[in-house]
């Protein structure tokens, strides 16, 4: 099969589509021909080895994998040639003290292609069969491939740590982003008012159009009190945050008395100063989220699948143009998922 693999870290030209020996699926295994696959930041981070996880050389990358059954190992239950999967962003072991907590995502056993195990960057994929997700009619594999990383993570973030209620307010950084894309149109369903910030006029009238109430241009001067002006003074009740550096201290000091932040990145700046009496004084609370549960990311394929959200889509490219779909991600000129299609 054709796979993009690397077999040193370093910057995109170290990604290179090779022929490598098909996998072979094992025991309660499957394989899958990849038909998309979405591409994430974490990819760039871990092909330049800056992800501190830990991964094997050569990699074939590649975190969110959609296709079809084409082959089935020795005892595999509950699935047959032809059906549409995607593989788990996260197969959970199922028996660790998280695992049964309903907490997967943090599961220290989990299989997690594209990280410690072969991605979607490839023709095939072999993955327990317990690791498959069905996809819902009506999505194509395109589609499905941008939901898991971007909608999961923002369903975790907004409702499961963030605790996101009707009518709250909810301040959504970098709202061009996958994930920002994904937490605007997410917190808008649940009910929330949204304050999207970005660093364009373009994408903050993207966000617009995908739902967002406000929108403040945070390469601006003073874009922090002009959200304060949008919230009468008191600030977001919940802040979604995923950028780090001065936005996220910014961010922090925009919160309403008693807000939460909830963080799931920090690109930008991943150590920040923080003003512990800032913190207890109005008391606030700043969340860490991770990942998604399994759980979470059928409840955002379904949602998906009947009209509530919509995958933003920037482009579809084929294998072969793994380093270029790299240099759009690095040079943030994307807005909404890039998909490769093997
Ligand atoms: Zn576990």
């Amino acid at each position: 099969m054709k796979a993009v693999r690397f077999h040193r870290f370093g910057g995109p030209e170290v990604l290179h589509c090779e022929d490598v020996s098909d996998p072979e699926p094992g025991p309660g295994e499957v394989l899958v021909r990849v038909r998309a696959c979405g591409v994430n930041r974490l990819d760039l981070d871990i092909r330049a080895g800056t992800s501190r996880l830990p991964v094997s050389l050569p990699h074939i990358l590649g975190r969110e994998a959609a296709g079809d059954v084409i082959a089935l190992g020795p005892g595999v239950p509950g699935f047959g040639i032809g059906d549409r999967v995607l593989v788990s962003i996260i197969g959970a072991c199922g028996r660790c003290s998280l695992c049964r907590t309903g907490r997967d995502n943090l599961c220290p056993g989990a299989r997690r292609p594209g990280i410690n195990r072969p991605g979607g960057y490839a023709q095939l994929i072999a993955a327990p069969a317990v690791d498959l997700i069905p996809i819902p009619d009506g999505l194509t594999f395109e589609q499905a491939a941008a939901v898991p990383i971007a909608f999961g993570t923002a369903y975790h973030m907004l409702i499961t740590q963030g605790g996101l209620r009707v009518g709250e307010t909810v301040l959504v950084n970098a709202a061009g982003s996958t994930i920002g894309v994904a937490a605007v149109q997410l917190a808008k369903a649940a009910g929330a008012r949204v304050i999207a910030t970005a660093g364009s006029e373009e994408k903050l009238a993207r966000a617009r159009r995908l739902g967002a109430d406000e929108t403040v241009n945070y390469n601006l001067p003073g874009w922090g009190r002009r959200v304060l002006e949008l919230t009468e003074g008191r600030g977001p009740d919940l802040v979604f945050e995923h950028v780090g550096g001065p936005i996220f201290a910014e961010s922090f000091g925009l919160l309403a008395t008693d807000g939460r932040l909830c963080v799931c990145g920090g690109h930008a700046g991943e150590v920040v100063p923080l003003d512990l009496v800032s913190l207890f004084r109005r008391q606030v609370r700043i969340i860490g989220s991770f990942s998604a549960t399994r759980r979470e990311v059928e409840l955002v394929l379904d949602l998906v699948g009947r009209g509530v959200l919509a995958p933003v889509i920037h482009g579809i490219y084929p294998l072969e143009e793994a380093q270029a779909v790299h240099r759009l991600l690095t040079g943030r000129e994307n807005f909404g998922k890039v998909i490769l299609k093997p």
